[in-house]
């Protein structure tokens, strides 16, 4: 397979179900496919996908990262790294990801954040079109930034997938689309509308996929606790009546429905679920009051 951009990165790990296939093959086969904005997002965000397919037969995970990592702040022992060799490090680290997680397939697809952000930028739509295209009927569930996401370049991200997606035949489409947290939580959602993933399965391992991203790590942000602290308050803060029945929970929000209908715009989609917070913190003021 073929990428715009000359370092786009296409990895097929040793360690993983598909070693010794092209990336081709190995992305035909997946089973869940994981496309988001910036290195260590996958782990950050969509562990319960890689640990759903982690030493599972028949589950091929395969990752997407869409930018080059250029920008990324930097401090300590990375503070007089060049952009240039920033993107190397980034690129290393997600690769290392990719091992440990025994991913089917890792695409690094190097493209500028600005372009990402750009609706139709012709590189963007072809990466996208290759890889939406070149998934197979294995292929259960994607996973996308969601919506109401606060960086710019994850709703750009997210964008552009929607846009590659409604661009396939209908029945090449996936057929369930989950848009997981990132910048902003997904606890504004009514209780009936949030896509509880369990992220429990393999703690270390958990951990051990968000402490490969050092240099973002040693950047001064704890991404490392803050993405399991995430998950245990999640399982825990979900319901205050409930016993927790697992330990770790991250949420995602449904977007199938924005696949299903490409008439409905993302932006009314979003909207409808803010309207839905607003009447019930609304009706339980009114109620009590
Ligand atoms: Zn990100």
């Amino acid at each position: 397979m073929k990428l715009a951009r000359p370092e786009a990165d296409l990895y097929v790990p040793a360690t993983g179900p598909s070693a010794g296939l092209t990336p081709a093959a190995a992305l035909a086969r997946t089973t869940h496919l994981c496309v988001i904005a910036h290195q260590d997002d996958i782990e950050i965000n969509a562990y319960p996908a890689v640990a759903e397919c982690y030493e599972k037969p028949g589950k091929y995970f395969t990752g997407v990262v869409m930018t080059n990592g250029a920008g990324s702040a930097r401090t300590g022992r990375f503070a007089h790294v060049t952009d240039a060799e920033m993107q190397l490090i980034r690129r290393d680290e997600q690769r290392r990801a990719a091992d440990i997680g025994k991913y089917s397939l890792q695409l690094q697809l190097a493209h500028a954040s600005g372009d990402v952000k750009k609706p139709g930028h012709p590189g963007v739509a072809a990466d996208l079109a290759a890889i939406f295209g070149g998934c197979g009927p294995a292929l259960e569930c994607v996973y996308l930034h969601q919506p109401a996401d606060k960086h710019d370049t994850h709703v750009g991200c997210f964008l552009r997938c929607l846009e590659a997606i409604r661009a396939l035949p209908r029945d090449q489409r996936p057929r369930r689309v989950l848009g997981v947290e990132g910048w902003r939580d997904l606890d504004w959602l009514a209780d009936a509308d949030k896509v509880a993933m369990n992220a429990s399965p393999n703690p270390k391992l958990a951990e051990e996929l968000v402490g490969v991203f050092e240099s973002q790590i040693a950047g001064g942000k704890r991404y490392d606790r803050a993405a399991i602290g995430r998950r245990v308050a999640n399982a825990t803060m979900l319901s205050s009546h409930a016993v927790d029945s697992v330990e770790a929970v991250s949420f995602a929000m449904d977007l199938t429905p924005l696949v299903v209908d490409e008439k409905l715009s993302a932006r009314d989609f979003t909207l409808a679920h803010i309207e839905k917070l607003r009447a019930d913190v609304g009706g339980r003021l009114e109620k009590l009051g």
